[in-house]
């Protein structure tokens, strides 16, 4: 049955004031929820209403183990729904419910750090060089703006909403239009437990409309973005025009590299989580795989038994390991990029089709793909360059690691890594070589709060995660406080 849903703006439960439209579930096509989308207006009077209530004393006067208290009675209200947020986001997104499980989990362990780094966070008293006393203090940074995409909604969401809160900032939200059930059921939570009404907004829509009146308006003090790099690319451009910090989590074509002396029932376990877990929906998907040719063959062969033995199917199912993709265009997306790679002269080695429905109870009218994996295609193939967000490996050979390396960092983007080798010195080495934000040795995918998050070059700026992140979403203000017993000798008063 099609639910109804209402979202939260300004601190009231109503309809968004732009246009009806519908959530699907991608196993089957139906229609999930039906909502409204927010407008300019809407952005407005949530950012104007943020502005007000994060003056209010109920807010702007809680001390930190307060604001604390809050984040925890969130994580406990993540923990209290747990089983049915991992159900709802299984059908915004069509994620195998293991994995929304443990999204959930992580969400709630989120607000559970970050309300213990919110009341350890410490100002400085700097070292004294004169008659004062010098500190550097921290405030909210005011309202601030949390655009996310639509593959991880609640993990995404808590990363931004957390630190933010834990700052003492109010946080309009911006969900991706096809998952704005966790956005919103974040904001029940939050009003729960015991956020003031108006400090928090969910408005669900279109980015070329709310996200980017979110990113224009004045008030907006920051902007923390997780989502493609074009569109970064344009929130960077006009927060350079209001001098507005941002955090930009954008896109992967990560390499993961299999040295000679690689444990092989690791490093095969660990290629085929890192690209094929999460339906390849993932930013950090380790979509380049570099096998030393001395295993090569072996690697593929067994790969490649794997990969056909996945379980492709109904994502409600617990022995589900991957679910279909998120929707009809994106499935062509990707077909188009098997295309590509044929044309470019690369082998199917599997996978490149839609299974056939009703094996792991696969519904035909789901946007399901198979596990694909190609080979013999150069590191300067399209299929090797460009983020293809989907189930599709390009295996490549090497034997030179000064060449590996350089294909290896030869790409755009600079999220994530992985090296798969027995020998200390090589994983180091190579590490210190990759120019991505995370390296992963002899693992993949793995994750910590209390580990800083991001990408280099175009996969983004700044870091989420880590207790240091709530400084972000704070200014840092000096103090002098003078400790003369005389006045100023310059003016020379007498
Ligand atoms: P997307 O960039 O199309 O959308 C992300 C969000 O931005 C959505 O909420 C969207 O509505 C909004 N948006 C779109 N246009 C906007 C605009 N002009 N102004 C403001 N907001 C706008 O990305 P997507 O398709 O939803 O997600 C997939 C992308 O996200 C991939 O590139 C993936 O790599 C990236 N991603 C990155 C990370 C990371 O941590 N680095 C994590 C997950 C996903």
């Amino acid at each position: 049955m099609t639910e109804k849903i209402q979202t939260l703006i300004a601190g009231h439960w109503r309809d968004a004031s732009g246009p009806a439209y519908s959530t699907e579930y991608p196993h089957d096509a139906s229609t999930v929820a039906t909502l409204h989308a927010a407008n300019a207006a809407d952005v407005d009077e949530a950012v104007q209403a943020a502005e007000v209530a994060r003056l209010k004393p109920d807010w702007a006067g809680l001390k930190p183990h307060e604001r604390a208290a809050i984040l925890h009675r969130i994580a406990a209200g993540i923990r209290a729904r747990g089983e049915e947020l991992a159900q709802l986001q299984r059908l915004d997104n069509g994620k195998p419910i293991n994995e929304t499980r443990a999204l959930v989990a992580s969400a709630a362990g989120t607000f559970q750090y970050f309300a213990a780094a919110c009341e350890t966070f410490e100002g400085a008293v700097t070292p004294q060089r004169g008659d004062y006393l010098s500190l550097s203090l921290h405030e909210p940074l005011g309202v601030v703006g949390a655009i996310t995409p639509w593959n991880s909604p609640i993990a995404s969401e808590a990363q931004k909403l957390a630190p933010a809160l834990a700052a003492g900032c109010a946080v309009v939200f911006k969900p991706a239009e096809i998952t704005p059930r966790m956005a919103i059921e974040l904001g029940r939570i939050a009003e729960a437990a015991g956020v003031p009404r108006g400090i928090l907004s969910v408005l669900p829509g279109k980015g070329s409309v709310v996200g980017d009146a979110l990113v224009r308006h004045p008030l907006v003090k920051r902007i923390a973005f997780t989502g493609g790099t074009s569109v970064g690319i344009g929130i960077a451009r006009l927060a350079a025009e209001k001098f507005m910090p941002v955090s930009l989590e954008l896109g992967g074509k990560s390499p993961t590299i299999v040295c000679a002396d690689a444990d092989l029932d690791h490093a095969v376990a660990g290629v085929l989580f890192g690209i094929f877990s999460s339906t390849g929906e993932s930013c950090i998907a380790g979509s380049r795989a570099f096998v030393h040719a001395s295993v090569y063959g072996d690697f593929k062969r067994r790969l490649l038994a794997c990969a056909q033995a996945l379980r492709v199917g109904d994502p409600s199912l617990e022995s589900t390991q991957m679910g279909p993709l998120v929707s009809g265009s994106h499935r062509a997306g990707i077909e188009n990029y098997v295309q590509i790679g044929l044309d470019e002269g690369g082998k199917l080695l599997t996978g490149g089709g839609r299974p056939s429905g009703g094996v792991n109870g696969i519904n035909d009218q789901g946007y399901y793909y198979q596990p694909t994996v190609f080979e013999g295609l150069g590191n300067t193939a399209r299929m090797c360059r460009e983020e293809i967000f989907g189930p599709v490996l390009a295996l490549l050979p090497w034997s030179d690691e000064a060449d590996l390396l350089a294909q290896c960092n030869d790409n755009v983007y600079g999220l994530a890594s992985g090296i798969w080798t027995r020998d200390y010195k090589t994983a180091l080495r190579i590490g210190r070589a990759l120019n991505t934000g995370t390296v992963w040795i002899n693992t993949y995918k793995v994750f910590s709060i209390a580990t800083p998050f991001g990408g280099t070059k175009q996969s983004g700026v700044g870091r989420e995660k880590g207790r240091a992140s709530i400084a972000e979403y704070m200014a840092q203000k000096s103090y002098y406080w003078g400790t003369n017993e005389a006045p100023m000798p310059w003016a020379g008063i007498l």
